[in-house]
């Protein structure tokens, strides 16, 4: 496989995203061609015709659920052409972590085509920055476990789809993305097992690793915080050339046995390295010499994840991997240089058709009609909807961008949270973004302390009369009592959304609860998670938890240690 030519790569998308305009109606003309004869778009009576005008006329704007029944029926294995010409053999489970359960997908190889074009060219721009030399990457990516539908199509989460595919393989190969575990521990079984033999193969190649990477933050920082814990027992398995007795898997243990060989030297290296660090800073650096940067989703809901990964990376560049979907990819991160807060992702025109529906009201209150990607107007939100290969149309995918500016003709998108409201009551709307901004705030009172919040999410308790927002931490140590206190009302005092503040000066919403739980209460929900199929890799802590994800609900409930209610007013 020869390697990426970066220089063409770049050409070639400066080529595409200076046309995007004549892209896009190119892009919507080649899926409604190979998709004329499905049962959907003949349905809507779209007779063959794919101009972008016939299109928007014919075919409704859809959610999910608008969906869920022709995508039961494939999965359910009816062969006829139901959303796509060719047969969809694979189902791709998204994460669901705001629904509470996974959403059935369309999988197909137009889709790896998307996600490799994607790959290629956020690495070509990110390489022409900091090049990279031969050697390996830590990956911490887990194949979720695959499963027959009742029709016997493949499913699982969109990530392992694409890990199993073997253009994922060449492609990453191309890219000089060599993994440093084996298959057996990406796709193996049990997360924590491979989570622990990621650390591990990562240790054994230190030297050659040149950077470190996850589809999400979250699982960088979940991989890090796993190590404060094992680093010994990794020790002691690199100095006796024998794996702890924790790893059961027969196929995981056969493959490490054979890379593991006795290295006191080592052991004693990493042992000294781990002992010298303060409160584990710049870890990543200290224990992986060669390493040029830290690379993920690390926008969204990933960003509350950011302190603690620069804590770990010490100076090296941490950098914003691309946006997407289960559904279908968006667009590239084209900047490497801007910091991870600033972000910004440039849409691909010839991966899917893009819509964009304005969120600002026009003067009378009237909703906007979608405008297309050309049309987008720097400094407006926008929820985007999707069409793609796969078999969606006019799909709304439930999340707010920001236009913040044009690589050439196409608009280089900022991601601002999922759509769905997750705070509200009455008159108040607190989205993920708010939430974020209010926890990061008080973050700073805890910080005074010397404390973190390892992981947060909400939830709105409708049980007191009036309701109130409940507010769920998960702290690394014991903050006092004062601390506490004053955390709970900077909460309270940074919902600064009007119908918040107005209703709470009425009393017609309660006052705000911070609710402390156990050490581990994350990992449970994360274990929750993984058991309903989802898989690490694309794992995303709820940030709000509603009554329709009664487990999780019930997990945090259980491990309530501390509460106290906000003196904010
Ligand atoms: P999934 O359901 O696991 O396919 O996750 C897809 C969702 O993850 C998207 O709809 C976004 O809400 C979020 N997401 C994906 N990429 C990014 C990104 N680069 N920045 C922020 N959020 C993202």
């Amino acid at each position: 496989m020869p390697e990426v030519n970066v220089e063409r790569v770049i050409e070639e998308f400066e080529a595409m995203t200076r046309d995007a305009g004549r892209v896009q109606q190119e892009t919507l003309r080649r899926i409604l061609e190979e998709n004329r004869d499905t049962e959907y778009l003949v349905s809507l009576g779209l007779n063959g015709r794919t101009d972008e005008q016939s299109f928007k006329a014919r075919v409704p704007i859809v959610t999910h659920s608008d969906l869920a029944h022709y995508i039961q029926r494939i999965s359910d294995g009816d062969p006829n052409p139901i959303l796509t010409g060719k047969p969809i053999t694979v189902i791709s489970l998204s994460s669901g972590t705001t629904q509470g359960k996974p959403k059935y997908v369309p999988f197909n190889e137009e889709l790896v085509d998307s996600t490799m074009q994607i790959f290629r060219t956020s690495y070509a721009f990110r390489n022409r920055e900091y090049p990279i030399g031969l050697g390996k990457a830590l990956q911490f990516v887990y194949g979720s476990k695959q499963f027959k539908t009742k029709g016997g199509l493949n499913a699982g989460t969109a990530t392992t789809n694409v890990f199993r595919s073997s253009k994922y393989k060449s492609t990453m190969r191309s890219m000089q993305f060599q993994c440093c575990s084996p298959d057996e521990v990406i796709f193996g079984p049990d997360f924590h097992q491979s989570l622990y033999c990621h650390l591990l193969c990562g240790l054994l190649f230190r030297d050659e690793v040149q950077f470190i990477s996850s589809t999400f933050a979250h699982s960088i920082v979940h991989a890090f915080r796993t190590f404060e814990q094992v680093w010994e027992e990794l020790c002691n398995d690199i100095r006796t050339g024998v794996l702890t007795c924790r790893i059961t898997v027969p196929s995981i243990r056969a493959t490490l046995s054979k890379l593991l060989k006795p290295d006191p030297q080592l052991a004693d290296l990493i042992s000294d390295k781990c002992k010298q660090l303060v409160n584990w800073y710049g870890l990543i650096p200290t224990l992986f010499p060669n390493v040029k940067y830290v690379y993920g989703i690390m926008t969204g809901s990933m960003e509350p994840y950011l302190a603690k990964m620069r804590h770990y990376a010490g100076d090296l560049p941490l950098m914003s991997a691309d946006y997407g979907s289960s559904e279908g990819w968006i667009g590239a991160n084209v900047n490497p240089r801007l910091p991870p807060e600033e972000a910004v992702f440039a849409v691909l025109p010839n991966i899917g058709f893009f819509e964009f529906i304005p969120l600002r009201e026009s003067h009378g209150g009237v909703k906007l009609d979608p405008v297309g990607l050309t049309e987008v107007k720097v400094g407006e939100e926008y929820e985007i909807l999707i069409t793609t290969f796969a078999g969606l149309y006019r799909y709304r995918l439930g999340d707010v961008v920001k236009v913040v500016g044009f690589h050439n003709s196409t608009p280089e998108l900022r991601f601002i949270c999922r759509r769905n409201l997750l705070l509200t009551i009455n008159i108040d709307k607190n989205t993920e973004k708010d939430l974020q901004l209010a926890v990061e705030s008080a973050v700073k009172v805890l910080a005074e302390e010397k404390l973190e919040v390892v992981d947060f999410t909400s939830h709105v308790d409708l049980t007191t009369d009036p309701g109130h927002y409940v507010i769920f931490w998960e702290i690394n140590g014991e903050p006092s009592v004062d601390a506490l206190r004053e955390s709970c009302s900077v909460l309270d005092r940074s919902f600064v959304d009007a119908g918040y503040v107005s209703s709470r000066k009425v009393n017609a919403i309660g006052t705000l609860e911070l609710r402390v739980v156990r050490k581990g209460t994350f990992q449970l929900i994360l274990d929750h998670y993984l058991g309903l199929g989802a898989a690490g890799s694309q794992f995303k802590t709820p940030r709000c938890v509603g009554p329709s994800n009664a487990k999780v609900l019930q997990i945090l409930c259980s491990n309530v240690v501390r509460r106290c209610f906000s003196t904010a007013y």
